[in-house]
C-alpha cells in the first residue's frame, strides 16, 4: 500500500497500527505528507466477509466435531485474531471514499454541478 500523494510506502506494523485504531470514516493519514487517504470498504467488505466465513466453518465445525460452545469461542477469538493480522494483507486506501453511499452522493453533486 502506497501513498498516492507522495509514494511513501506503509509498512506492515504501520499498516496494524491502522487497522487498530482507525477512525469512524475511515481516514487514514499519510505519515510523510499528511495527505488524507480513504480505507477502501471494498477491501473491508472482503475483511468481513472472511469473518463471517470463518464462522460459519466454525458453527458447522462444532455440529461436525462436537467441539462445545468453549471450542467455539476459542475458535472465535483464534479467527478474530487472526484476520486482524491478516488484515493489512487485503488493506488498500483510496483517495475518495468508495463506500455506496459516498459514491451515490458524489454522483447527485455532479449532476447538480451539470445542471447549472
Ligand atoms: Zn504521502
Amino acid at each position: 500500500m502506497r501513498c498516492k500523494n507522495c509514494g511513501y510506502y506503509f509498512s506492515y506494523k504501520e499498516k496494524l497500527k491502522l487497522t487498530w485504531g482507525l477512525t469512524f470514516n475511515n481516514e487514514v493519514q499519510c505519515p510523510d505528507c499528511g495527505k488524507t487517504h480513504y480505507l477502501s470498504q471494498k477491501s473491508l467488505a472482503m475483511s468481513y466477509l472472511i469473518l463471517l466465513l470463518m464462522e460459519v466453518v466454525l458453527i458447522l465445525g462444532i455440529n461436525l466435531f462436537d467441539i462445545g460452545i468453549e471450542g467455539l469461542f476459542a475458535g472465535l477469538i483464534i479467527a478474530t485474531l487472526l484476520l486482524f493480522f491478516l488484515f493489512p494483507f487485503t488493506m488498500k486506501i483510496v483517495e475518495q471514499p468508495d463506500g455506496l453511499l459516498e459514491r451515490q452522493f458524489r454522483e447527485m453533486e455532479n449532476k447538480k454541478l451539470k445542471g447549472k
